[in-house]
C-alpha cells in the first residue's frame, strides 16, 4: 500500500493553486439554480490541523498559505483566504480544509457530495471527519472506499447533469498519469460537458510531461491549463518544483481569474528566481483552425 498522506503536505504550494481554482469553480456553479454534484475522486482525510504532528513535520503550509496571510491578494486569492477563514473563526490559521471540506461549504442544500479514497487509514480519518459535521452537511455526502479512477465512471452522468469532478490523485505510482488521462477520456464519453479539474505535479518525470501533453491535445472540449512553479527544479530531479491544474469546460470566467491572480502567486510564493507560471488554453488553437476552415 502506498504511504502518501495529504497531512504533510496541507496548505503548500500546491494546495494553493488547486484550491484556489476548486472555489472558483464552485462558486460559478452556484450562480445558477440547477443543484450538481462535486465529485472528488482522491479526497483525503477531507480536513487538516495544521498545527498537528503530521502537518508541523516539514511545516509546507509556511511556504504556501502562510506567505498569503497579511497580503494584499488578488480576488480570487482573497476568496480563497475567506473560504479558509470560515474554518477559522478565532483568526489563527490552524485547520485546513481539503477540497471535500472546501466543497462542503460552498455547496448548497440540494447539492451532492461524493468522495472516493482508498487508503484504509485516510478512508477511516474521512469517516470520522464526517460524523463530526451537521447532519444536513452529512446527508450531501456519499463515501467509497474504492479506487476513484475505476469507481468515476458509475456515477456519470450525474442525475442533475451538472457536475464538478476533481482527479487529484498523489501519482505516487507512476502509473497514476497514464490513469488520469484514461479516466478523463471515459469521464468524457459518459458526461462530454462536465466540469473536470486535474491536478498535477511539476517534477523531473517523463511520464508527467507526456501526460500534459496528452491533456493538451484534446479536441472537442475548452480547456484551460495553469501552473505555478516556485523554484528551479532540484539536481536529483526529485521533489515538486511546482504544480499545475488542467480544467476541461472551465467556467468563462476561470481565465481571466487566472490571469490576474498567477503572476502574483509567482512572485508572493517565490523560492527562488525561477519561480514562474503559464497559463494555457486551447482557445487560441481553436481560433487558428476556424481561420484555416474558411
Ligand atoms: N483531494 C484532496 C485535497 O485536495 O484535499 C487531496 C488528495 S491527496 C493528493 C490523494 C489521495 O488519494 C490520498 O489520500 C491517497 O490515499 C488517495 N488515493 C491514492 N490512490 C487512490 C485511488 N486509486 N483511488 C482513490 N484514492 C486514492
Amino acid at each position: 500500500m502506498f504511504s502518501y498522506r495529504h497531512a504533510f503536505h496541507a496548505a503548500n504550494h500546491a494546495d494553493v493553486i488547486k484550491h484556489a481554482t476548486v472555489v472558483q469553480v464552485l462558486d460559478y456553479f452556484n450562480q445558477k439554480d440547477g443543484p450538481y454534484w462535486v465529485i472528488d475522486t482522491h479526497a483525503g482525510a477531507g480536513i487538516y490541523d495544521l498545527t498537528d504532528e503530521w502537518a508541523s513535520k516539514n511545516s509546507e503550509h509556511e511556504s504556501g498559505l502562510d506567505r498569503l496571510l497579511g497580503a494584499k491578494p488578488p480576488p480570487m486569492i482573497a476568496r480563497y483566504l475567506e473560504t479558509i477563514e470560515q474554518f477559522n473563526p478565532d483568526g489563527e490559521a490552524r485547520f485546513y480544509p481539503g477540497s471535500p471540506w472546501l466543497a462542503l461549504s460552498l455547496l448548497r442544500p440540494k447539492d451532492r457530495l461524493r468522495l472516493f479514497e482508498l487508503h484504509p487509514t485516510e478512508f477511516r480519518n474521512l469517516g470520522l471527519n464526517i460524523a463530526s459535521l451537521a447532519s444536513e452537511d452529512q446527508k450531501k455526502i456519499q463515501t467509497f472506499e474504492r479506487d476513484g479512477f475505476a469507481g468515476l465512471k458509475a456515477l456519470l452522468p450525474p442525475p442533475t447533469r451538472r457536475a464538478v469532478t476533481l482527479i487529484d490523485p498523489s501519482y505516487e505510482d507512476k502509473s497514476d498519469y497514464r490513469r488520469t488521462l484514461l479516466c478523463l477520456q471515459e469521464a468524457l464519453k459518459r458526461f462530454p460537458t462536465g466540469c473536470y479539474l486535474i491536478w498535477y505535479p511539476l517534477v523531473q518525470r517523463r511520464e508527467a510531461t507526456e501526460m500534459v501533453r496528452a491533456l493538451e491535445r484534446l479536441h472537442d472540449v475548452n480547456w484551460l491549463n495553469a501552473s505555478l512553479t516556485v523554484h528551479r527544479p532540484s539536481r536529483d530531479g526529485l521533489g515538486l518544483h511546482g504544480s499545475g491544474i488542467f480544467i476541461v469546460n472551465p467556467p468563462w470566467t476561470l481565465q481571466k481569474s487566472l490571469k490576474n491572480t498567477l503572476p502574483w502567486l509567482a512572485e508572493t510564493l517565490a523560492q527562488d528566481k525561477f519561480a514562474t507560471f503559464t497559463l494555457r488554453s486551447n482557445e487560441a488553437q481553436k481560433q487558428a483552425s476556424k481561420g484555416v476552415q474558411k
